[in-house]
């Protein structure tokens, strides 16, 4: 039988990362949150928008979940006294909204709750009590109750109060005790205050059993005893054999500052006992089951996130407009393709634009516009990816390999003119490739080729969004012949697969444009013979004609859609990538071992990557272990790149590195870090200390 799957809102958050932590051998979990962020846990993970219904109930439906839990909720006092408004959306219009959209899809909810709802009396309350609410906070907690009841009768409300491990960039109240007592410091606990706590994975457990036998309305989930937060915290000592002298007993009556909180929050478990068949279990069981997780290594999956080097964002516009050209367009070559090369061409101020099903298609193809052959020869930068060079020897070309400049990444005149030296002085076309995003100097470039009679191409595969230090859009082709785009999800925007190429010339569009597709004409006007070559008739409207040896580098126009739909974006792409770029200059400002590249061309790079030289030979890490450790922190990282020439199929082909030793010492120290639109500045800034952690802790 599949298993049931159940959605988890506030996927980043504590309370989802421990329930999913708890459920996923027994239930297919999705975690959503108002950003995709994968976490180390089994999980899929989902964007969902809770403040807007619409989006809401399309992106639900799409997880299709069995229950939905609702974990989501601002529980910061202090917060949400300052904020009532930021209260009210979060607490009280996301968990309506989302109770609105469970109950008209049929979907069973568990609202969380809290315990932060009486204001007086003797505790263990029961789920008959009636709120009294001391504080905006506990106002908007009860007021949600109401609200998700009256829209979902059938509802599963629990009212509880938990601990569990820490999620990313967030302590819990457990956690953060362990935390400071490792750290040997003291912690100060109110002994006046007492709850019911119970740990968020034994929560998770006994809500979907209490779901599963159809229990719905108000439930309290509790400890069988009531402590003080004092207690708790000696509680913990006992069980991680920390210091009991460090935890510091204070009365919540000395402390002003606060906003006014409850003295009791402890609430009855018996109607769940009830229920459950079984009794509730006492805090210091709770504090158990936690040390076991520990020991498990439970806390690791939950507490990381899993933050890849590079990833698309994916927006509800750009399914609305994939599944709409599935809907009503065709699924291959229709009007979205050509739309698609108008908007690219506008874009970047070309006349014309070629979408091919890949950057190095593109690349393919535009060598193949210039006329090279297998006699012709070119040369591109040593640092880039393989297929800057590959295009050549597609089709049998010579390749050389310009060295690269230690300071832009990028093949410069004075390179190309020394490569051109040793080459033998025969050079065909110039493929300068925009290193990390960064514009080479294609005016110089330019004019060295000129005098070659080469021609121009720029791989500007990481470069869409960028300019070039003049102010030109890269892919004007200012001063090169054919500009080309990689629409690949890691690149600027995603298309799945797909590549664009710029041109301003006429010719060289329409050539690409017939070797994108099998070497093809079908425009009656241009048909290089007048009559049927078999039978002799007038040439009819069904005829085409391949006039050349093509290939079927078409994009589809689903694919089109999609990219046509990101490009919407690409400014808010550049300046996203460009805000942590510059939060990553001032995590790395003056570190003598982590020194990033391309600082002084903020302003107009596209800021594909952000890469990082790191000082391996005082260090004790390889760049290996390095990577290896920050994987652990569940960080990829990723080197870009091996210089080609260094590749085995360069080194058969008798090509060396003799002649790029900047391409040589950048790639020892290169690392490429976190960067995409969807990375939060506190993803970033962990990232960077983390980073900075591992470099600092192993000098020679
Ligand atoms: C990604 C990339 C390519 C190839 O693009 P695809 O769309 O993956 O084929 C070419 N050159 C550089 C510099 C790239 O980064």
């Amino acid at each position: 039988m599949d298993r049931k799957r159940v959605l988890i809102t506030g996927g980043t958050g504590r309370l989802a990362r421990n329930w999913a932590a708890a459920i996923c051998s027994e239930f297919q979990v999705l975690l959503a949150d108002r950003r995709r962020t994968e976490s180390l846990l089994q999980a899929q993970h989902m964007r969902v928008d809770l403040g807007d219904k619409r989006a809401l109930t399309r992106q639900i439906l799409d997880g299709s979940p069995d229950i939905v839990v609702h974990a989501s909720g601002l529980a910061n006092v202090e917060m949400c006294e300052a904020n009532h408004g930021l209260s009210n959306k979060v607490n009280v219009i996301a968990a309506t909204n989302v109770a609105d959209v469970c109950a008209f899809l049929g979907i069973s909810l568990i609202h969380i709750s809290t315990d932060h709802l009486f204001s007086s009396g003797a505790g263990w309350f029961l789920e008959t009590d009636v709120p009294q609410p001391l504080n905006v906070y506990a106002r908007s907690k009860a007021l949600a109750e109401s609200s998700v009841l009256d829209c979902h009768p059938d509802a599963l409300i629990l009212r509880t109060n938990f601990f569990g491990h820490a999620a990313p960039g967030r302590q819990s109240m457990s956690s953060w005790i362990l935390s400071t007592l490792q750290a040997r410091e003291p912690v100060r606990l109110f002994s006046d205050v007492f709850f019911t706590p119970v740990l968020a994975s034994n929560l998770a457990r006994d809500a979907m059993e209490l779901v599963r036998m159809g229990a719905k309305g108000i439930f309290n989930i509790a400890s069988k005893d009531r402590v003080s937060k004092y207690e708790f915290g000696m509680l913990l000592c006992e069980e991680f054999g920390l210091d009991k002298n460090l935890v510091v007993s204070e009365s919540i009556d000395n402390r002003s500052d606060l906003v006014n909180r409850p003295h009791e929050m402890s609430l009855s478990g018996l109607k769940s006992e009830l229920y459950l068949g079984r009794s509730c279990k006492s805090v210091g069981e709770h504090i158990r089951d936690l040390r076991i997780e520990d020991d498990l290594g439970l806390g690791r999956l939950i507490v990381k996130n899993r933050t890849p080097y590079g990833r698309h964002q994916v927006s509800e516009p750009d399914i609305a407009a994939v599944s709409t050209q599935m809907r009503v367009g065709s699924l291959t070559q229709g009007e979205t393709i050509t739309e698609f090369e108008r908007a690219v061409a506008n874009r970047v101020n070309a006349e014309y634009a070629v979408a091919v099903s890949s950057g190095t298609a593109g690349l393919h193809l535009a060598l193949l516009a210039a006329d090279l052959n297998s006699g012709s020869r070119a040369i591109t930068s040593a640092v880039s990816f393989a297929s800057s060079a590959n295009a050549a020897r597609f089709f049998g070309a010579e390749v050389d390999f310009a060295d690269i400049d230690r300071k832009t990444l990028n093949m410069t005149p004075e390179t190309l003119k020394a490569t051109l030296g040793t080459s033998g002085g025969q050079l065909d076309a110039v493929v300068a490739v925009h290193m990390a995003g960064l514009s080479a100097n294609m005016q110089g470039i330019r004019s060295i080729a000129s005098a070659s009679g080469a021609a121009v191409i720029e791989d500007a595969a990481h470069a869409l969004g960028g300019h070039d230090a003049d102010g030109n859009p890269v892919g004007s082709c200012s001063h090169s012949d054919m500009t080309v785009f990689s629409l690949h999800p890691v690149k600027t925007i995603a298309a799945g697969e797909g590549g664009v190429v710029t041109t301003n010339s006429r010719d060289l569009y329409r050539r690409l444009l017939r070797l994108r597709s099998h070497g093809i004409n079908k425009e009656l006007d241009t048909m290089t013979e007048a009559k049927d070559p078999i039978t002799g008739d007038e040439i009819t409207p069904w005829r085409y004609e391949m006039l050349e040896l093509g290939f079927n580098y078409r994009l589809t126009d689903v694919q089109a859609a999609l990219a046509l739909s990101q490009l919407n974006r690409l400014d808010d792409f550049v300046s996203r990538r460009r805000e942590l770029a510059c939060l990553y200059d001032s995590e790395f400002k003056d570190h003598d071992l982590v020194k990033p590249y391309h600082q002084a061309w903020r302003s107009f790079s596209a800021h594909h990557l952000y890469i990082v030289d790191i000082g391996f030979d005082r260090i004790s890490l390889s760049r290996g272990e390095l990577m290896r450790l920050l994987s652990e922190e569940g960080f990829v990282t990723q080197v870009h790149y091996l210089p080609i020439p260094a590749h085995p199929y360069y080194r058969e082909a008798g090509y060396g590195l003799g002649n790029v030793p900047n391409a040589t010492s950048y790639y020892r120290g290169a690392l490429s870090i976190p960067l995409y639109v969807d990375l939060s500045d506190g993803e970033a800034r962990r990232f960077a200390a983390t980073l900075k952690g591992l470099v600092d802790g192993n000098r020679t």
